[in-house]
């Protein structure tokens, strides 16, 4: 069966409770940010493309208070990250960057205050709860992220620009953990919407809301809960390769490209090189049309698009692997399955999958019978994005 997506208010409980525990008091502030489930356009946010994702009822909490001085203290219940689970450092007086170090997960709080927008970031002590899996695909650093930023705009606030909130967000990830993330993940758990998936111009960053709230249709997340080792490396090896692809092609980015180009194009560059362009080009413009189709609940034609990318991510990009094959084969075997494909950055995490309100049952089953590891299934709907979460 699929698991119930926790609430919200006992991942907030969790985080009072280990706060009163490590504090010996109440938090004053108290946060969350979603994380996310992209429906389709992988691997096309860093190619100024479009992407269709939405914010999740899976949330990062976090609660604290201001504490006088430069003093920071942050402690996170989740038992699966590096040790130490607490870690204290001083903010800097003197405006030098605040360092990255051990242990890996306080980088990317230590990141967000760095590129907080309206300095200085005051000492604070917090606690970190967490219903998103981590590293599972369903971006739990950007809802931490996005949490952390959102709790030190109560402490001192910013201009409240959400865009600027959710590229600071980015930046962090990029200077602190190391990883050349697009700007998707950050700008759906900023802005995500209940009952909806937002399109995405990656580019101008406008985002669209497509309805999402028809109670005869279901969106079904599966856990493979593998995740390769290849991911670190391979994801700035694909940044690289549509890079190339672009400068071939004389434009900016491969947004700008058509199809037809990079036909004309072809033998100005190696096979691989074609392979990763082709994808991304293809999957802009299937995500485009995923969303017109949305929005008029055409859920057969948005299914196989879904379909398509999954085997273009799998065939030209890539980035699957074999326990996403299987989940995504067996989903589709199942009656009242509109289509199912990988998310997120690939070799392992999560697929999604579209399918009938009434087949959810028969699904998990037969895709858990089918599957040679042990997947975790939620059953998901659009939620809110970062917000206060009053007392
Ligand atoms: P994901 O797809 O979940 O974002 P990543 O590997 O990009 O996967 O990021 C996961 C990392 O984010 C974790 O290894 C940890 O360092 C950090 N992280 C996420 N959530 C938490 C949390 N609740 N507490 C501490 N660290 C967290």
């Amino acid at each position: 069966m699929a698991s119930p997506v926790p609430a919200v208010g006992d991942v907030l409980e969790e985080a009072r409770r280990l706060y009163r525990q490590t504090f010996g008091s109440c938090p004053q502030v108290e946060v969350c940010a979603p994380g996310r489930v992209n429906l389709i356009g992988e691997h096309t946010d860093y190619n100024d493309g479009f992407v269709l994702p939405m914010a999740l009822a899976l949330v990062t909490v976090v609660v604290g208070s201001p504490d006088p001085g430069r003093a920071v203290t942050i402690v996170t219940a989740n038992q699966d990250v590096e040790e130490p689970r607490r870690v204290e450092f001083n903010l800097p007086s003197d405006g030098s960057p605040l360092s990255p170090g051990k242990p890996g997960w306080a980088n990317y709080v230590k990141g967000v205050v760095q590129h907080y927008r309206a300095p200085p970031v005051p000492g604070f002590k917090a606690v970190i709860a967490s219903s998103v899996p981590l590293g599972g695909g369903l971006s739990s650093s950007a809802s931490l992220e996005v949490a952390v930023y959102t709790f030190l705009q109560q402490l001192h606030p910013d201009d409240g620009d959400a865009v600027a909130k959710a590229v600071a967000c980015q930046q962090a990830e990029h200077t602190h953990a190391g990883v050349p993330c697009g700007i998707m993940d950050q700008l759906v758990s900023v802005l995500g919407q209940e009952a909806h998936a937002l399109l995405i111009d990656c580019r101008s960053m406008e985002v669209t809301p497509i309805p999402l709230s028809d109670p005869s249709v279901v969106i079904l997340i599966t856990n493979s809960n593998v995740k390769h080792s290849l991911t670190g490396s391979e994801y700035p090896a694909r940044r690289k390769q549509c890079m190339e692809a672009a400068s071939v092609l004389g434009r900016q980015s491969l947004r700008d490209a058509a199809l037809e180009d990079l036909e004309d194009a072809r033998s100005r560059m190696d096979e691989v090189t074609y392979r990763r362009a082709r994808h991304v080009i293809q999957e802009i413009q299937r995500t485009v049309r995923g969303s017109e189709f949305l929005k008029k609940g055409f859920y057969e034609e948005f299914g196989k698009l879904m379909v398509e990318s999954h085997n273009s991510l799998r065939d030209l990009y890539e980035v699957s692997c074999g326990e996403l094959d299987q989940l995504v084969s067996a989903a589709l075997e199942v009656d009242g399955v509109f289509g199912s494909r990988m998310t997120g950055g690939g070799f392992g995490g999560c697929t999604v999958t579209l399918l009938q309100a009434h087949a959810v049952d028969k699904a998990v089953l037969h895709i858990q019978e089918r599957y040679s590891g042990t997947a975790t299934f939620y059953v998901t709907t659009p939620s809110e994005g970062a917000r206060l979460l009053s007392r």
